[in-house]
């Protein structure tokens, strides 16, 4: 039930009508009794003026996606720590002036990858992708004390900026454009690689390509994350599976981001048995999606 007391929140983005948000924002709060609705809403232009009326309509949080998540640095009255490092935001969280910009991706990534048991401490990485979700784990790797970072992707130039941004804090960095590594794999320096898949390549419908289809490369790496979660084994975690190495998907790490936003909003924490109970509804919605 809504009533004048409850609290509203939402996505913000363009395209928004396939975000799994609001089911898993809507779900969080039915199962921890917190009288909030969660709505997507689509904003095709303006995002400044979106913000500011949302501001005066007493909206108490958004989360924010595609394309917007650069954008809102400049509109947000306040940003933590993480997320000016990162130079995105996901997380809106109103205060009495404004709203303060957060970065949750990061942190959904980083308890997605230690729940798995799995560790990026002192480990060679391979980055495939060097979009926003490649930043993530970019930032996310150094934080975590990863020994070095290899940036592979088809645009070079895309993986020298970001290699670039981080250069003065962070050295053993290099990279590597897709085509080359295609060509002669034993360009990678290091064995038993942690690799992030970030690119959109198995991305449903496309469930059949793979963004490297060389064994060889896969030989080369000890275990991995996927981001993507449609399909949730896609052809590259299945080409990890048969050459023996651990690869998981980008469910967990989907839902532990929304878990953290939900958490930061309410001052809650949110049980085990919740998690797991959002990621049944999820993984049924997906099935749904996908036939
Ligand atoms: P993005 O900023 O648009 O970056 C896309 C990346 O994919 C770029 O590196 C791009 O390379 C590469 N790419 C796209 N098509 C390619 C192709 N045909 N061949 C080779 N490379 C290709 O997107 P993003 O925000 O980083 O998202 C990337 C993926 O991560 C998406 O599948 C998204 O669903 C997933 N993701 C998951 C989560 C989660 O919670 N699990 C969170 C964020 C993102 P170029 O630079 O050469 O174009």
């Amino acid at each position: 039930m809504i009533n004048a007391g409850t609290k509203i929140y939402g996505i913000i983005g363009n395209p928004v009508s396939h975000s799994l948000s609001p089911l898993l924002q809507n779900t969080l709060a039915n199962e921890m009794n917190i009288d909030m609705k969660y709505m997507a809403f689509h904003v095709k232009e303006n995002i400044e003026d979106a913000i500011k009326g949302a501001f005066f309509l007493d909206i108490k949080g958004f989360n924010i996606t595609v394309p917007y998540k650069r954008d809102v640095l400049s509109i947000v009255d306040e940003i933590d720590e993480r997320a000016k490092k990162i130079g995105a935001i996901n997380t809106l969280v109103k205060t009495s002036k404004g709203y303060r910009g957060y970065n949750t991706d990061i942190i959904g990534l980083c308890k997605c990858i230690k729940n798995n048991g799995l560790s990026i401490k002192d480990r060679d990485i391979i980055l495939l992708g060097a979009g926003g979700a490649a930043k993530a784990a970019l930032y996310l790797a150094i934080e975590e004390g990863a020994r070095s970072i290899t940036i592979v992707n088809r645009n070079i130039k895309r993986a020298e900026e970001l290699k670039a941004e981080i250069f003065n804090s962070f050295k053993n960095i290099s990279t590597i454009s897709l085509d080359d590594l295609k060509k002669n794999i034993d360009i990678l320096e290091y064995k038993d690689y942690f690799v992030f898949q970030t690119t959109d390549v198995g991305m449903f419908p496309n469930i059949n390509s793979c963004i490297i289809d060389d064994n060889e490369f896969y030989k080369k790496c000890d275990s991995g994350i996927d981001l993507i979660y449609t399909p949730f084994e896609t052809a590259f975690i299945k080409k990890m599976k048969e050459n023996g190495k651990i690869c998981i998907n980008g469910l967990d790490m989907l839902i532990l981001q929304g878990v953290e936003s939900f958490e930061i909003w309410n001052d809650v924490k949110v049980s085990e048995d919740i998690i797991k109970k959002v990621k049944v509804l999820l993984t049924e919605k997906l099935r749904e999606r996908m036939g």
